[in-house]
C-alpha cells in the first residue's frame, strides 16, 4: 500500500509542473513495481516512456521519492506491468508476463462531453477575485446563448479559469434538459483540425460541432498564429453564434492581449462578455484549501492551514499540490505532520533561491509570451511592440537572473546601463501596483520556470 500511495505523490507532484498532454504521455500507466534495498523500481509501458523518464524525469521523480523515503538511493525503470517488473529484480525470467497497465488518468473524463465531473459549482469558493467570472458563468448555464455570448473568462494560471469552464458544462449536462455540449482545449481542437484535415474529415467534424448547443474551449491564446485553425473556429463560432448556441472561451489574457489573432476573431471574441480572475486573497485561499481538505476526506488543523494559505499566494494549483503532498506524508507515516514537518514539506514551493534561470530562457520566454522574434529585443527597434517586452526584459534579467545593469544592456544590443536602469524601474513600479503588469509578469514567470517542461 505505501508504495501506491507514494508513487501518487509523485504523480501529483509531477502533474504540477507539466502541461495535462506531457503528464498523460509520460505518466499513465505506470507504477511502482518494487521497492528494495534503497533502489525504487517503476514500471512504464514503453521504451519510448522508459527512455523519457530515465532522461528528463528521473530527476524530479527521484527528488520527490527521496523526499518521503531518505534512504532510497535511486530509482529504475522498466518495462512492463509489475508482475513483469518484479520479475526483472528477482531474474525470474519464467515470470515475464506483459501485463496492461491500467489507466487511471483520465479515469474521471465524460467520453461524450469531455468534463470531469470532479469540477462543479458546488466544489468552486468564490472570493472577491473571481466574483465576476462566476456570476456570469452560472448566468449562462441560466440562459443559454441569450445573455452573454460569448463569455470570454481570463486569468492567470492555476487561478480556476478550467474549473468554471467545466463547471458550466457540468452544470447544463446535469440540467437534464438533452443539451449536446463539447469542451475541449484549444490544443486538443488544434491537433483535432490538422489530423482532421489530414485525413480529410474536416467537413465531417465541423458538422459535429455544428450541432451542439454549447461549445467550451479552454485556454484559447493557444490558437494564436495558428491560421487553419483560427480560419475553421471562426467559421465554427458564427455558425454556431448564429444559432444563437452558447460558446464559452478561457484564456490567459484579455483577447486584446493575444498576439497573432485574426482581428475578425478578436472582435468575436469582445462582442460577448468578459470576466477575470485575478489573484486570491487570504480569506479565499483558506476557504479554498478547507474545500480541497474535506474533498479528499482530509483533517489538518487551521493552524496548518493558515500556515499554508498565507505562504503559497499566487498560484491554487499550487495551494492544492502543498496539500497533497501534505496528504501524502500522513498517509506514509501513519500521522499527520506537525508544523515544522509542514514547514519542511513545502520548502520546495516557498523558497525561490533553487529556482535558477539563465538569460536566454528570460529572453525567449519573454519574446515568447509577447510573440515577437527573439532577435528583435536586442535590435534598434523603438516600436511600441518592442519596447514595453524590451523594458520586462531588462526588469526580469535584474530580478530572476541577478545580471548587472551594464551586462543587460549589453545582452540587449549594447545599450547603455542607465537605459537598463530606467527600464527596470519603470516596471518595478508597476509590479504591484498596475494589474495588467503584475498578471504578465507571473505568467512570464511561469514560462521561465516551466520551460524545463518541453512544452
Ligand atoms: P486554470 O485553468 O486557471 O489554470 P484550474 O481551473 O485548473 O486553473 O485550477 C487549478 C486548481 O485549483 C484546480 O484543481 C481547481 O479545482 C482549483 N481551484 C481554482 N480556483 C478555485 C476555487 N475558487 N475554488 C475551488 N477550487 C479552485
Ligand atoms: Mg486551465
Amino acid at each position: 500500500m505505501t508504495t501506491e500511495e507514494l508513487w501518487k505523490a509523485v504523480l501529483s507532484e509531477m502533474e504540477l509542473t507539466l502541461s495535462r498532454a506531457n503528464f498523460t504521455t509520460w505518466f499513465r500507466g505506470t507504477s511502482i513495481a518494487a521497492n528494495n534495498n534503497g533502489s525504487v523500481v517503476v514500471s512504464v509501458p514503453n521504451g519510448f516512456v522508459k527512455e523519457w523518464l530515465e532522461n528528463k524525469f528521473n530527476k524530479q521523480v527521484f527528488k520527490v521519492i527521496h523526499g518521503f523515503l531518505p534512504e532510497v538511493r535511486e530509482v529504475k525503470y522498466v518495462i512492463g506491468g509489475i508482475r513483469t517488473a518484479q520479475a526483472v529484480i528477482k531474474k525470474d525470467f519464467s515470470q515475464f508476463i506483459p501485463e496492461k497497465t491500467e489507466e487511471r488518468v483520465d479515469a474521471d473524463i465524460d467520453k461524450i462531453t469531455n468534463l470531469n465531473r470532479r469540477y462543479t459549482f458546488a466544489s468552486f469558493v468564490v472570493g472577491p477575485n473571481n466574483e465576476l467570472a462566476h456570476a456570469a458563468c452560472l448566468a449562462v448555464t441560466k440562459t443559454l446563448g441569450k445573455l452573454y455570448n460569448p463569455l470570454f473568462l481570463y486569468g492567470g494560471v492555476g487561478l480556476g479559469k478550467t474549473h468554471l469552464l467545466q463547471a458550466v458544462g457540468n452544470q447544463v449536462a446535469g440540467q437534464g434538459m438533452d443539451k449536446k455540449l463539447h469542451y475541449i482545449s484549444s490544443e486538443r481542437l488544434t491537433s483535432d483540425i490538422v489530423e482532421s484535415l489530414k485525413n480529410k474529415t474536416i467537413e465531417e467534424m465541423k458538422q459535429r460541432y455544428a450541432k451542439l448547443d454549447l461549445l467550451i474551449v479552454d485556454d484559447i491564446q493557444f490558437i494564436a498564429g495558428k491560421e487553419r485553425t483560427q480560419d475553421i473556429f471562426f467559421s465554427t463560432f458564427n455558425e454556431l453564434y448564429g444559432k444563437n448556441k452558447q460558446i464559452v472561451l478561457s484564456s490567459d489574457r484579455p483577447p486584446s492581449a493575444i498576439p497573432a489573432l485574426e482581428a475578425r476573431l478578436r472582435s468575436r471574441f469582445e462582442g460577448g462578455m468578459i470576466a477575470d480572475i485575478g489573484v486570491p486573497d487570504y480569506e479565499t485561499r483558506l476557504a479554498i484549501l478547507k474545500t480541497k481538505a474535506r474533498e479528499k476526506g482530509f483533517e489538518i488543523d487551521d493552524e496548518s492551514l493558515g500556515y499554508i494559505s498565507s505562504n503559497i499566494q499566487k498560484n491554487i494549483r499550487e495551494l492544492e499540490g502543498a496539500l497533497n503532498r501534505i496528504i501524502a506524508f500522513s498517509q506514509i507515516y501513519n500521522k499527520t505532520p506537525e508544523l515544522k514537518e509542514i514547514k519542511k514539506l513545502l520548502a520546495a514551493y516557498l523558497s525561490t533561491p533553487f529556482r535558477k534561470t539563465t538569460h536566454q530562457s528570460i529572453l525567449k520566454s519573454v519574446a515568447d509570451f509577447y510573440g515577437i522574434p527573439l532577435g528583435d529585443l536586442a535590435k534598434r527597434s523603438r516600436k511600441k511592440e518592442v519596447v514595453r517586452p524590451r523594458q520586462i526584459a531588462m526588469f526580469l534579467l535584474r530580478e530572476e537572473a541577478k545580471l548587472s545593469f551594464p551586462e543587460i544592456g549589453s545582452k540587449l544590443g549594447g545599450r547603455d546601463h542607465s537605459t537598463a536602469i530606467h527600464a527596470y524601474e519603470k516596471i518595478k513600479g508597476e509590479e504591484d501596483a498596475v494589474e495588467n503588469t503584475k498578471q504578465e509578469l507571473i505568467l512570464i514567470k511561469e514560462r521561465i520556470y516551466q520551460s524545463f517542461d518541453g512544452s
